[in-house]
Protein backbone atom coordinates (compact mmCIF):
# COMPACT_ATOMS: atom_id res chain seq x y z
CA UNK A 1 0.00 0.00 0.00
CA UNK A 2 1.55 3.48 -0.86
CA UNK A 3 0.75 7.12 -0.19
CA UNK A 4 -1.57 7.30 -4.20
CA UNK A 5 -3.31 3.92 -2.69
CA UNK A 6 -4.22 6.06 0.53
CA UNK A 7 -5.53 9.23 -1.14
CA UNK A 8 -7.99 7.05 -3.46
CA UNK A 9 -9.68 5.45 0.10
CA UNK A 10 -9.92 8.94 1.23
CA UNK A 11 -11.61 10.03 -2.24
CA UNK A 12 -13.58 6.97 -2.18
CA UNK A 13 -14.46 7.10 1.50
CA UNK A 14 -18.24 7.78 1.71
CA UNK A 15 -17.75 9.63 5.32
CA UNK A 16 -15.42 12.00 4.59
CA UNK A 17 -17.90 15.02 4.52
CA UNK A 18 -18.65 14.38 8.25
CA UNK A 19 -14.72 15.54 9.25
CA UNK A 20 -15.79 18.82 8.25
CA UNK A 21 -18.39 18.67 11.35
CA UNK A 22 -16.02 18.57 13.90
CA UNK A 23 -13.26 21.37 15.07
CA UNK A 24 -10.33 19.62 14.51
CA UNK A 25 -7.79 21.64 13.30
CA UNK A 26 -6.03 20.15 9.67
CA UNK A 27 -2.56 19.18 11.15
CA UNK A 28 -3.59 17.46 14.47
CA UNK A 29 -3.86 13.38 14.19
CA UNK A 30 -6.50 12.88 16.68
CA UNK A 31 -5.88 8.87 17.80
CA UNK A 32 -8.37 8.92 20.94
CA UNK A 33 -11.44 9.53 19.92
CA UNK A 34 -11.91 6.39 21.91
CA UNK A 35 -10.89 8.30 25.31
CA UNK A 36 -12.51 11.82 24.46
CA UNK A 37 -14.32 12.00 21.08
CA UNK A 38 -13.52 15.56 19.34
CA UNK A 39 -15.91 18.25 19.12
CA UNK A 40 -18.96 18.28 17.29
CA UNK A 41 -19.47 22.06 15.72
CA UNK A 42 -23.06 21.30 16.67
CA UNK A 43 -22.76 21.00 20.32
CA UNK A 44 -19.75 23.99 20.26
CA UNK A 45 -22.53 26.06 19.10
CA UNK A 46 -25.47 24.09 21.35
CA UNK A 47 -23.04 25.10 24.53
CA UNK A 48 -22.64 28.70 23.37
CA UNK A 49 -26.79 28.70 22.91
CA UNK A 50 -27.77 26.85 26.56
CA UNK A 51 -25.37 29.27 28.57
CA UNK A 52 -26.57 32.45 26.58
CA UNK A 53 -29.65 31.89 25.90
CA UNK A 54 -31.16 28.99 28.04
CA UNK A 55 -29.28 29.83 30.99
CA UNK A 56 -28.93 33.27 30.32
CA UNK A 57 -32.53 34.80 29.67
CA UNK A 58 -34.79 31.95 30.00
CA UNK A 59 -33.30 31.03 33.01
CA UNK A 60 -35.79 28.93 35.24
CA UNK A 61 -38.21 29.05 32.59
CA UNK A 62 -36.14 26.84 30.31
CA UNK A 63 -37.12 23.58 32.37
CA UNK A 64 -40.67 23.69 31.10
CA UNK A 65 -39.93 26.36 27.53
CA UNK A 66 -36.46 24.73 26.75
CA UNK A 67 -37.81 20.86 27.95
CA UNK A 68 -34.58 20.74 30.30
CA UNK A 69 -37.16 18.27 32.31
CA UNK A 70 -37.76 16.24 29.66
CA UNK A 71 -33.32 15.91 28.20
CA UNK A 72 -32.34 12.68 29.82
CA UNK A 73 -35.23 10.73 28.40
CA UNK A 74 -34.94 12.67 24.90
CA UNK A 75 -30.92 12.07 24.89
CA UNK A 76 -31.59 8.25 25.79
CA UNK A 77 -34.19 8.10 22.72
CA UNK A 78 -31.49 9.80 20.47
CA UNK A 79 -28.87 7.06 21.55
CA UNK A 80 -31.16 3.89 21.28
CA UNK A 81 -30.98 3.58 17.32
CA UNK A 82 -27.34 3.79 17.83
CA UNK A 83 -27.76 0.07 19.83
CA UNK A 84 -30.36 -1.71 18.16
CA UNK A 85 -33.04 -0.61 20.77
CA UNK A 86 -36.81 0.39 20.68
CA UNK A 87 -37.97 3.25 22.73
CA UNK A 88 -38.37 3.38 26.12
CA UNK A 89 -35.48 1.61 26.86
CA UNK A 90 -32.68 4.30 27.34
CA UNK A 91 -32.04 6.95 29.61
CA UNK A 92 -29.43 9.62 30.16
CA UNK A 93 -27.92 9.90 33.44
CA UNK A 94 -24.73 9.64 36.08
CA UNK A 95 -21.86 8.37 35.16
CA UNK A 96 -20.81 4.83 33.88
CA UNK A 97 -19.80 3.70 37.70
CA UNK A 98 -22.54 5.25 39.45
CA UNK A 99 -24.82 3.39 36.80
CA UNK A 100 -23.40 0.58 37.33
CA UNK A 101 -23.88 0.53 40.65
CA UNK A 102 -27.86 0.84 39.79
CA UNK A 103 -27.64 -2.09 37.79
CA UNK A 104 -26.21 -4.50 39.97
CA UNK A 105 -28.39 -3.53 42.75
CA UNK A 106 -31.17 -3.90 40.90
CA UNK A 107 -29.90 -7.52 39.16
CA UNK A 108 -29.13 -9.05 41.86
CA UNK A 109 -32.45 -7.76 43.62
CA UNK A 110 -34.19 -10.37 41.44
CA UNK A 111 -31.57 -13.06 41.72
CA UNK A 112 -31.97 -12.85 45.59
CA UNK A 113 -31.09 -16.67 46.13
CA UNK A 114 -28.16 -16.30 44.26
CA UNK A 115 -24.71 -13.89 45.16
CA UNK A 116 -22.39 -13.73 42.75
CA UNK A 117 -21.34 -11.62 39.57
CA UNK A 118 -19.12 -12.85 37.51
CA UNK A 119 -16.66 -11.09 35.54
CA UNK A 120 -13.28 -11.28 34.06
CA UNK A 121 -9.82 -10.22 35.41
CA UNK A 122 -8.92 -7.53 32.94
CA UNK A 123 -12.02 -5.45 32.55
CA UNK A 124 -12.11 -2.31 33.29
CA UNK A 125 -10.96 -1.45 37.43
CA UNK A 126 -13.97 0.81 37.84
CA UNK A 127 -16.27 -1.89 36.76
CA UNK A 128 -14.85 -4.01 39.19
CA UNK A 129 -14.88 -1.42 42.40
CA UNK A 130 -18.23 -0.98 41.89
CA UNK A 131 -19.27 -4.56 42.36
CA UNK A 132 -16.34 -4.46 45.41
CA UNK A 133 -18.33 -1.60 47.00
CA UNK A 134 -22.00 -2.83 46.61
CA UNK A 135 -19.90 -6.22 48.33
CA UNK A 136 -19.10 -4.16 51.12
CA UNK A 137 -22.21 -2.46 51.55
CA UNK A 138 -24.47 -5.41 51.43
CA UNK A 139 -21.84 -8.08 53.13
CA UNK A 140 -20.19 -11.11 50.72
CA UNK A 141 -23.39 -13.16 52.22
CA UNK A 142 -25.57 -11.71 49.25
CA UNK A 143 -23.10 -9.77 47.14
CA UNK A 144 -19.71 -11.39 46.01
CA UNK A 145 -17.44 -10.73 43.46
CA UNK A 146 -16.18 -14.00 41.17
CA UNK A 147 -13.13 -12.74 38.28
CA UNK A 148 -12.14 -15.25 36.01
CA UNK A 149 -9.84 -15.26 32.56
CA UNK A 150 -11.69 -14.17 29.14
CA UNK A 151 -11.12 -17.56 28.42
CA UNK A 152 -13.00 -18.80 31.68
CA UNK A 153 -15.85 -17.09 31.35
CA UNK A 154 -18.02 -19.67 29.84
CA UNK A 155 -17.11 -22.37 32.32
CA UNK A 156 -18.01 -20.13 34.80
CA UNK A 157 -21.58 -19.68 33.82
CA UNK A 158 -23.15 -21.69 36.37
CA UNK A 159 -26.52 -21.68 38.57
CA UNK A 160 -24.37 -20.01 41.35
CA UNK A 161 -24.08 -17.07 39.35
CA UNK A 162 -26.19 -13.94 39.95
CA UNK A 163 -25.27 -11.54 37.57
CA UNK A 164 -22.53 -11.77 34.67
CA UNK A 165 -21.03 -8.24 33.94
CA UNK A 166 -19.08 -7.56 31.01
CA UNK A 167 -17.40 -5.07 28.91
CA UNK A 168 -18.45 -5.92 25.31
CA UNK A 169 -15.03 -4.26 23.98
CA UNK A 170 -12.23 -4.96 26.25
CA UNK A 171 -10.71 -1.07 27.06
CA UNK A 172 -7.30 -1.90 26.32
CA UNK A 173 -6.90 -5.38 23.84
CA UNK A 174 -10.03 -4.22 22.39
CA UNK A 175 -10.89 -7.25 22.19
CA UNK A 176 -14.97 -7.57 21.20
CA UNK A 177 -17.40 -10.18 23.25
CA UNK A 178 -19.76 -12.52 21.22
CA UNK A 179 -22.63 -10.51 22.81
CA UNK A 180 -25.40 -12.62 22.15
CA UNK A 181 -23.74 -15.37 22.25
CA UNK A 182 -22.73 -14.83 26.15
CA UNK A 183 -26.23 -13.55 27.01
CA UNK A 184 -27.97 -16.76 25.52
CA UNK A 185 -25.40 -19.29 27.69
CA UNK A 186 -25.93 -16.90 31.08
CA UNK A 187 -29.73 -16.96 30.30
CA UNK A 188 -29.72 -20.88 29.91
CA UNK A 189 -28.33 -20.15 33.86
CA UNK A 190 -31.18 -18.43 34.84
CA UNK A 191 -28.02 -15.33 34.92
CA UNK A 192 -28.74 -11.97 34.63
CA UNK A 193 -26.21 -10.22 32.40
CA UNK A 194 -25.18 -6.37 32.55
CA UNK A 195 -23.15 -5.14 29.74
CA UNK A 196 -20.63 -1.96 29.16
CA UNK A 197 -20.65 -0.43 26.23
CA UNK A 198 -17.99 2.21 26.90
CA UNK A 199 -16.01 1.54 23.93
CA UNK A 200 -18.28 -0.05 21.64
CA UNK A 201 -21.87 2.69 21.21
CA UNK A 202 -21.10 5.02 18.26
CA UNK A 203 -18.21 2.91 17.21
CA UNK A 204 -19.68 -0.59 16.57
CA UNK A 205 -23.16 -2.11 15.37
CA UNK A 206 -25.65 -3.20 18.60
CA UNK A 207 -28.39 -5.02 18.31
CA UNK A 208 -29.76 -5.18 21.91
CA UNK A 209 -33.21 -5.82 21.36
CA UNK A 210 -31.86 -8.59 19.04
CA UNK A 211 -29.91 -10.51 21.07
CA UNK A 212 -32.15 -10.24 24.44
CA UNK A 213 -29.67 -7.99 26.24
CA UNK A 214 -30.60 -7.51 30.07
CA UNK A 215 -28.83 -4.22 30.91
CA UNK A 216 -26.66 -2.27 29.89
CA UNK A 217 -24.42 1.00 30.11
CA UNK A 218 -22.50 3.40 28.12
CA UNK A 219 -20.45 6.37 27.84
CA UNK A 220 -21.44 10.35 26.71
CA UNK A 221 -17.66 11.32 26.20
CA UNK A 222 -16.21 8.40 23.81
CA UNK A 223 -17.28 7.72 20.40
CA UNK A 224 -20.71 9.68 21.40
CA UNK A 225 -18.21 13.20 21.86
CA UNK A 226 -20.38 14.57 24.39
CA UNK A 227 -17.65 16.33 25.79
CA UNK A 228 -15.49 16.01 28.78
CA UNK A 229 -17.60 14.38 32.19
CA UNK A 230 -20.94 13.78 29.30
CA UNK A 231 -23.17 11.97 31.30
CA UNK A 232 -23.41 7.76 30.54
CA UNK A 233 -26.64 6.00 29.84
CA UNK A 234 -28.31 2.87 30.98
CA UNK A 235 -30.75 0.26 28.92
CA UNK A 236 -32.94 -1.78 30.60
CA UNK A 237 -35.31 -4.11 28.27
CA UNK A 238 -38.49 -3.15 28.40
CA UNK A 239 -39.53 -6.68 30.19
CA UNK A 240 -37.22 -5.88 33.57
CA UNK A 241 -38.63 -2.83 34.14
CA UNK A 242 -41.30 -3.19 36.38
CA UNK A 243 -38.71 -5.23 38.37
CA UNK A 244 -36.39 -2.40 39.00
CA UNK A 245 -35.21 -1.59 42.43
CA UNK A 246 -32.15 0.88 42.08
CA UNK A 247 -31.25 1.89 45.34
CA UNK A 248 -29.85 5.52 44.35
CA UNK A 249 -33.75 6.95 45.16
CA UNK A 250 -33.20 10.44 44.44
CA UNK A 251 -36.32 12.83 43.76
CA UNK A 252 -35.57 12.90 40.24
CA UNK A 253 -36.43 9.49 39.85
CA UNK A 254 -39.57 9.90 42.47
CA UNK A 255 -43.05 8.93 40.09
CA UNK A 256 -44.00 12.88 41.14
CA UNK A 257 -40.70 14.61 42.20
CA UNK A 258 -43.10 18.51 42.50
CA UNK A 259 -45.28 16.59 44.47
CA UNK A 260 -42.35 16.45 47.64
CA UNK A 261 -44.25 13.58 49.31
CA UNK A 262 -42.16 12.76 52.12
CA UNK A 263 -42.62 8.71 50.80
CA UNK A 264 -40.63 7.60 47.59
CA UNK A 265 -42.39 6.40 45.15
CA UNK A 266 -40.60 5.14 41.66
CA UNK A 267 -41.16 6.66 38.33
CA UNK A 268 -42.29 3.91 35.84
CA UNK A 269 -40.31 3.20 33.00
CA UNK A 270 -36.53 4.24 32.69
CA UNK A 271 -37.55 7.53 34.79
CA UNK A 272 -36.90 5.45 37.94
CA UNK A 273 -32.82 5.41 37.33
CA UNK A 274 -32.63 9.07 37.78
CA UNK A 275 -31.10 10.37 41.16
CA UNK A 276 -30.73 13.68 41.40
CA UNK A 277 -31.08 17.04 38.65
CA UNK A 278 -29.40 16.60 35.41
CA UNK A 279 -26.50 18.22 34.19
CA UNK A 280 -28.33 20.41 31.86
CA UNK A 281 -25.44 22.10 30.17
CA UNK A 282 -23.44 18.51 29.73
CA UNK A 283 -26.69 16.62 28.24
CA UNK A 284 -28.00 19.73 26.28
CA UNK A 285 -23.98 19.54 24.70
CA UNK A 286 -24.07 15.93 23.94
CA UNK A 287 -27.43 16.04 22.65
CA UNK A 288 -26.39 18.19 19.72
CA UNK A 289 -23.66 16.09 19.32
CA UNK A 290 -25.70 12.90 19.04
CA UNK A 291 -27.05 14.94 15.48
CA UNK A 292 -23.68 13.83 13.48
CA UNK A 293 -25.38 10.30 13.64
CA UNK A 294 -28.43 11.35 12.43
CA UNK A 295 -27.52 10.21 8.76
CA UNK A 296 -24.78 7.38 9.62
CA UNK A 297 -25.14 4.07 8.49
CA UNK A 298 -23.89 1.94 12.00
CA UNK A 299 -21.97 -0.66 9.51
CA UNK A 300 -20.86 1.78 6.99
CA UNK A 301 -18.45 3.22 10.25
CA UNK A 302 -18.02 -0.06 11.66
CA UNK A 303 -16.51 -1.23 7.86
CA UNK A 304 -14.16 2.26 7.72
CA UNK A 305 -13.33 1.95 11.42
CA UNK A 306 -12.29 -1.71 10.14
CA UNK A 307 -10.39 -0.60 7.45
CA UNK A 308 -8.21 2.22 8.82
CA UNK A 309 -6.88 -0.19 11.82
CA UNK A 310 -6.62 -2.91 9.55
CA UNK A 311 -4.28 -0.08 7.45
CA UNK A 312 -2.86 1.06 10.14
CA UNK A 313 -2.03 -2.63 11.58
CA UNK A 314 -0.71 -3.59 7.52
CA UNK A 315 1.83 -0.14 7.65
CA UNK A 316 3.21 -1.12 10.94
CA UNK A 317 3.65 -4.81 10.36
CA UNK A 318 5.54 -3.46 7.32
CA UNK A 319 7.97 -1.66 8.96
CA UNK A 320 10.62 -3.48 9.87
CA UNK A 321 11.95 -0.90 12.08
CA UNK A 322 8.47 -1.01 14.13
CA UNK A 323 9.32 -4.77 15.17
CA UNK A 324 9.81 -4.01 19.08
CA UNK A 325 6.01 -3.03 19.20
CA UNK A 326 4.26 -6.56 20.07
CA UNK A 327 0.14 -6.44 18.86
CA UNK A 328 -1.88 -6.90 22.06
CA UNK A 329 -4.80 -6.18 20.41
CA UNK A 330 -6.70 -9.63 18.13
CA UNK A 331 -5.09 -9.45 14.46
CA UNK A 332 -8.32 -9.82 12.73
CA UNK A 333 -10.20 -6.65 12.64
CA UNK A 334 -13.39 -8.72 13.20
CA UNK A 335 -12.40 -9.41 16.31
CA UNK A 336 -12.01 -6.10 17.91
CA UNK A 337 -13.33 -2.36 18.31
CA UNK A 338 -12.25 0.64 17.00
CA UNK A 339 -8.66 0.58 18.80
CA UNK A 340 -5.65 -1.40 18.42
CA UNK A 341 -2.73 -1.50 21.04
CA UNK A 342 0.34 -2.66 21.21
CA UNK A 343 2.89 -3.13 24.18
CA UNK A 344 6.32 -1.70 24.23
CA UNK A 345 9.00 -1.15 27.00
CA UNK A 346 8.81 2.58 26.37
CA UNK A 347 5.38 2.74 25.99
CA UNK A 348 4.89 5.97 27.77
CA UNK A 349 7.68 8.02 26.17
CA UNK A 350 6.40 6.73 23.10
CA UNK A 351 3.28 8.06 23.36
CA UNK A 352 4.47 11.16 24.97
CA UNK A 353 7.13 12.10 21.82
CA UNK A 354 3.94 10.90 19.37
CA UNK A 355 1.46 13.85 20.94
CA UNK A 356 5.01 16.32 20.91
CA UNK A 357 4.88 15.56 17.29
CA UNK A 358 0.60 16.26 16.59
CA UNK A 359 0.03 12.28 17.12
CA UNK A 360 -2.29 11.91 19.81
CA UNK A 361 -2.24 8.39 21.35
CA UNK A 362 -2.61 7.10 24.77
CA UNK A 363 -0.77 4.81 27.10
CA UNK A 364 -2.35 2.59 29.66
CA UNK A 365 -0.32 1.10 32.48
CA UNK A 366 1.61 -0.79 32.64
CA UNK A 367 3.32 -1.13 28.96
CA UNK A 368 0.67 -0.12 26.47
CA UNK A 369 0.46 1.98 23.59
CA UNK A 370 -3.12 2.52 22.29
CA UNK A 371 -4.69 4.01 19.21
CA UNK A 372 -8.43 4.99 18.42
CA UNK A 373 -9.91 5.02 15.16
CA UNK A 374 -13.10 7.53 15.64
CA UNK A 375 -14.05 7.21 11.86
CA UNK A 376 -16.38 10.06 11.76
CA UNK A 377 -13.33 12.47 11.76
CA UNK A 378 -10.30 10.21 10.71
CA UNK A 379 -9.15 10.34 7.71
CA UNK A 380 -6.97 6.93 5.79
CA UNK A 381 -4.16 9.74 5.47
CA UNK A 382 -4.24 10.33 8.97
CA UNK A 383 -3.19 6.91 9.27
CA UNK A 384 -0.18 6.90 6.64
CA UNK A 385 1.22 9.70 8.77
CA UNK A 386 1.05 8.49 12.12
CA UNK A 387 2.64 5.85 11.19
CA UNK A 388 5.64 7.33 9.77
CA UNK A 389 6.17 9.78 12.69
CA UNK A 390 5.74 6.62 14.80
CA UNK A 391 8.71 5.25 12.46
CA UNK A 392 10.32 8.29 12.72
CA UNK A 393 10.53 8.22 16.17
CA UNK A 394 11.86 5.11 17.40
CA UNK A 395 14.32 5.14 14.70
CA UNK A 396 15.63 8.29 15.43
CA UNK A 397 15.55 7.34 19.42
CA UNK A 398 13.67 10.42 20.02
CA UNK A 399 11.33 8.94 22.66
CA UNK A 400 14.52 8.85 24.68
CA UNK A 401 14.56 12.39 25.62
CA UNK A 402 13.76 13.10 29.28
CA UNK A 403 10.95 15.19 28.76
CA UNK A 404 8.90 12.24 27.83
CA UNK A 405 9.24 10.31 30.87
CA UNK A 406 7.61 12.69 33.10
CA UNK A 407 4.68 11.17 34.37
CA UNK A 408 1.93 13.27 34.52
CA UNK A 409 -1.40 12.62 36.17
CA UNK A 410 -3.61 11.68 33.72
CA UNK A 411 -2.17 9.28 30.91
C1 LIG B 1 -14.36 4.86 30.07
C2 LIG B 1 -14.91 3.70 30.78
C3 LIG B 1 -15.69 3.86 31.93
C4 LIG B 1 -15.89 5.24 32.51
O1 LIG B 1 -16.70 5.25 33.60
P1 LIG B 1 -17.24 6.63 34.22
O2 LIG B 1 -17.76 6.24 35.52
O3 LIG B 1 -18.29 7.13 33.29
O4 LIG B 1 -16.06 7.56 34.29
C5 LIG B 1 -16.25 2.74 32.50
N1 LIG B 1 -16.05 1.51 31.97
C6 LIG B 1 -15.30 1.32 30.86
C7 LIG B 1 -15.13 -0.03 30.29
C8 LIG B 1 -14.69 2.41 30.25
O5 LIG B 1 -13.93 2.24 29.19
Amino acid sequence: MNLNDILELDKRDSLAYKRDQFVLADDLIYLDGNSLGALPISARDMAARIIEKQWGQDLIRSWNINHWIDLPIDVGEKIAPLLGAAPGQLICCDSISVNLFKLLATAMNMRRERRIVLSQQDNFPADLYMVQGLSQLCGSQSCEMKIVEESNIEAALDESVAVLMLTHVNYRSGRIHDMQGLTRLAHDKGILVIWDLAHSAGAVPLALDDWQVDFAVGCGYKYLNGGPGAPAFIYTAKRHQDQVRQPLSGWMGHRSPFSFEPEYRAATGMGQFLCGTPPIISMGVLAASLVVFEDVDMPVLREKSRRLGEIFLQLIEDDERLGELLLVSPAQSHDRGSQIAFSHPRAYAICQALIDHGVIADFRAPDVLRFGFAPLYLRYRDIWKSVQILSDIITSGRHENKKYSRQQKVT
